[in-house]
């Protein structure tokens, strides 16, 4: 496996791979891998002849009171996690190699999409992960690249730049992984103290009550969201940054329960803040 740090370097390996007609799977990350990470790399293992992971703690993402700084940094541990999962390529860019001086143009998707859920409380955070990943997509031109549920606003808003900008790429959306208690795993969870921990699963909780709700007959979302609030809250160590009903084709807010409804949350224990959702077929 090759762990590469130079942009001219994994343009000329690139090119070169596809020369020899070798499809290529991505796996776009920012490091401190886990299992989730490891779902995507096992199914870009499968599906294409060389599997690239890219690690990188894009600045461009982080607000000016988050988390950048202090997150997890680890690219040893991480190389081989890649490894073992049968990488042959690890990217891992420096800051100044994908934001040089000068650096001008951005990648910034319609508010339509980030004026809601994460985008509320992160305003740049989306408008950074289209800059770089459109960045990495013009320097490799991966086949497909992955992506996980997990970050489900995330995932919705990288299809529709694919789509709006004609990219070359296949957008692979990956099920969630969890703990075995329910929580997602995610690199933001080393940040928890043990009772803010042992609390977290009640996300994934409320998720399979609203589930049941649902399954009950209960259409009124208002109703759900606030059964759902009630049981977060009663942990007394959790604070919801937002818990939304939408359609997952529009992101508009809906009232009502209907086929593709999507339930999304982002909520803080202590210095961790976690995503979770899930979306609703009724048919
Ligand atoms: P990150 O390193 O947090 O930017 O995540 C890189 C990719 O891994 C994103 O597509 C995430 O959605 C995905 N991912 C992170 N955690 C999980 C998880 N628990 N299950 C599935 N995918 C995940």
């Amino acid at each position: 496996m090759k762990i590469i740090r130079d942009l001219a370097e994994m343009r000329a390996l690139a090119e070169t791979l596809k020369g020899q007609g070798k499809s290529i799977g991505m796996v776009p990350t920012m490091g401190a891998l886990h299992e989730g990470h490891a779902s995507l790399m096992a199914k870009a293992r499968q599906e294409n002849d060389i599997l690239l992971v890219s690690v990188f703690v894009n600045p461009t993402q982080f607000g000016p009171d988050e988390d950048f700084d202090q997150y997890p940094r680890q690219l040893e541990a991480d190389a081989a996690l890649a490894e073992g999962q049968g990488a042959d390529i690890v990217f891992a860019p420096a800051d100044e190699a994908m934001y040089p001086e000068g650096f001008q143009t951005y990648v910034t998707p319609s508010p339509q999409m980030t004026n809601i859920l994460c985008g509320v409380s992160r305003p740049i955070h989306f408008r950074g992960v289209c800059t770089v990943l459109t960045k990495f997509f013009s320097l490799i031109h991966p086949d497909r690249a992955y992506f996980g549920e997990k970050d489900i606003q995330q995932l919705a808003i990288v299809m529709r730049m694919v789509t709006d900008l004609n990219l070359h790429v296949e957008i692979v959306p990956c099920p969630i992984v969890r703990e075995a208690d329910g929580l997602a795993k995610s690199s933001r969870n080393v940040y928890m103290t043990p009772e803010e921990r042992a609390a977290a699963p009640v996300l994934q909780a409320s998720l399979q009550m609203a589930r049941e709700m649902i399954a009950a007959g209960e259409r009124n979302a208002v109703k759900i969201r606030q059964a759902m609030a009630d049981k977060i809250n009663a942990t007394g160590l959790a604070k919801i940054d937002y818990l939304e009903t939408l359609d997952f084709a529009t992101f508009e807010r809906r009232d009502e329960i209907l086929d593709h409804t999507l339930i999304a949350m982002a909520v803080a224990f202590g210095k961790s803040r976690l995503l979770d959702n899930t979306l609703i077929r009724l048919n």
